[in-house]
């Protein structure tokens, strides 16, 4: 037991009367006392005990007829290292000091758990539980928390170490320095039940504790921490602890801030290799999507946690939750990212749960879909994807491997007057451009069809430009005929025929130095073995500056 440290002085202590303590001893000796109950029944037998402190040793002892059996039991004996629980004092008509041992912990040899050992125990242990919702430094009396520990940390230098515990009402750290941290590390395990008492409450502070609670618990030379082994109440006291975000609420909280959701598993990629861009270091990434009853959401896990992530978990549409995932912004699209403490349940046993797997299966998935692929929305969500030109080029949009699509609100500067229409198929769902043949019909190579009679379609270049820069974007079909002012192709067609470039400059700037906002579709495209950066216009509509000033006050709000 070189581990434990026996409580010096406690002895001491107890002989002035002071019973308000829980001192780490040794059994030195223990007897029967006394010959008169020999005769008697063992309920009536009384023990004498010996104990040391490492400073002074006691031999008026009494050990309550209730721990009788952990004698005979052979678990309590010489040299066992015991945590006394309730002690009380009393002295002998001549005056003499003696102690009636109620209560006390046998601290296992590798000192790894302690052990909760008696009716007597169990009795005293459902007193004066405070629920950790309700724990502040106010706190009067002796109460204790029964918890379970659901985080552990490493011992850190000074040393100190820290552990999460929960309980049905909600979450706390409880912080050990110096000697607690020595003695308590090696004893308190992930997962198990704890009742802990003796504690100091504090303030926690916000930096280093992330706990949904304002305060944390420190151990001290007096505190005690027992397991609890009841299966019982195992099943009252949940694994962890959860303030869930429904996924369509993820980007009401700022970038960076750690959150706790649930959804269902619906895909999950490959865990793809790459090299952080920072350290240089070779990665691991894997891409997710999780879905709830409103929206999807796609979640990025790094490293070992791609690595070990079960795609049988996506294939089985499996209920997970994810406590202390990340808020990130990627291409400025929210987006959750797992982060080092992340704790992630699969099928957690709670309401929420259930409720996500009765609505899956009840053909949620099918109704949730439709949703995400039939709206593509006229007015977009506020905070979904603004974003000025200074962005589109600083954060490389469209060369993720997959399109981008921003809100620009911008000015057209210029459209490029080259070509502007061309003459396209009729047929409906291709717009390829034709060719004239000598027979005077229009072929489409992809159609393999020939046309009497062509509509003239436009395409072509804008500048746009805001206070960050300007590019230059694609225009095809309705959004191009709406910067044209309206004017249709087959106008422009006939001004350019006759050669009126008065009237075709009047219709190309129509539209030139008005704001307005521009839905932009952002990839990658390769043609010959060129891979360049496309951008094409999907939408125009005008600015409606009541929106627009809602979304700068909802930006200031959230920190942008
Ligand atoms: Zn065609």
């Amino acid at each position: 037991m070189a581990s434990t440290k026996l409580t010096k002085g406690s002895i001491a202590r107890y002989k002035t009367g002071d019973t308000q303590q829980s001192p780490i001893v040794k059994i030195t000796n223990v007897r029967v006392c006394g010959e008169s109950s020999t005769a008697a029944s063992n309920d009536s037998e009384r023990y004498r005990l010996s104990i040391s402190d490492g400073q002074d040793t006691f031999d008026a002892c009494v050990l309550s007829p209730d721990l009788n059996k952990l004698i005979k039991e052979k678990r309590l004996h010489d040299n066992s290292i015991v945590q006394l629980e309730k002690v009380v004092h009393n002295s002998t008509a001549t005056g003499k000091s003696f102690l009636i041992i109620m209560d006390l912990i046998i601290l296992p040899e590798s000192s790894t758990t302690t052990t909760s050992n008696n009716n007597n125990n169990n009795k005293q242990a459902n007193t004066n539980i405070c629920p950790i919702a309700m724990i502040t430094p106010y706190l009067n009396g002796i109460w204790k928390i029964r918890a379970r520990c659901f985080a552990k940390s490493a011992i850190r230098p000074h040393p100190v170490c820290d552990f999460d515990f929960v309980d049905a009402s909600g979450e706390i750290r409880l912080v050990a320095f110096r000697d607690e941290c020595t003695r308590f590390h090696p004893m308190i395990e992930i997962d198990k039940i704890y009742d802990i008492m003796g504690v100091r409450v504090k303030t926690a502070d916000k930096r280093w504790n992330t706990l949904h609670n304002d305060y944390e618990l420190t151990l001290n030379s007096g505190s005690i921490v027992r397991l609890v082994n009841d299966p019982s109440v195992n099943t009252s006291i949940p694994d962890v602890h959860y303030d869930f975000i429904p996924l369509q609420d993820v980007s009401k909280h700022t970038s960076e801030s750690y959150i706790d959701v649930i959804g269902i598993i619906d895909t999950c990629s490959d865990a793809i290799p790459f090299t952080s861009k920072t350290s240089g270091k070779d990665s691991k990434r894997r891409e997710l999507t999780l879905i709830d009853e409103h929206t999807s959401m796609s979640v990025t896990l790094w490293d070992d946690q791609a690595e070990d992530f079960d795609e049988e978990l996506a294939e089985n549409k499996t209920v997970v939750a994810f406590r202390r995932i990340r808020v990130a912004i990627y291409n400025n699209k929210y987006g959750l990212s797992g982060s080092k403490n992340m704790i992630m349940k699969i099928n957690p046993d709670l309401k929420e749960a259930k409720h996500l797997r009765i609505w899956y299966d009840a053909g949620g998935h099918s109704v949730h879909s439709q949703i995400t692929t039939t709206t593509t929305p006229t007015r977009p969500a506020l905070d979904a994807s603004w974003k000025t030109i200074g962005q589109i080029e600083n954060e490389e949009l469209g060369r993720k491997g997959r399109p981008d699509y921003v809100m620009l609100k911008a000015t057209c500067m210029h459209i490029a007057d080259n070509r502007v229409i061309y003459m396209s198929c009729p047929n409906d769902g291709c717009s390829k451009k034709v060719n004239k043949l000598s027979s005077a019909l229009y072929r489409c190579d992809k159609c393999q069809q020939d046309f009497n009679e062509c509509h003239w379609t436009y395409m072509f270049r804008a500048e746009l430009t805001d206070s960050t820069g300007a590019i230059w974007a694609s225009f095809f079909g309705q959004p191009a005929e709406q910067l044209m002012g309206y004017v249709t192709a087959e106008q422009f067609a006939d001004a350019k025929e006759n050669a009126d470039e008065l009237l075709m400059q009047k219709y190309l700037n129509k539209n030139t130095f008005r704001e307005k906002i521009f839905r932009l579709r952002i990839n990658e495209e390769t043609f010959n073995d060129i891979t360049t950066v496309k951008i094409s216009c999907i939408s125009i509509s005008d600015i409606d500056f009541s929106d627009y000033g809602h979304r700068l006050i909802a930006n200031i709000q959230n920190g942008f």
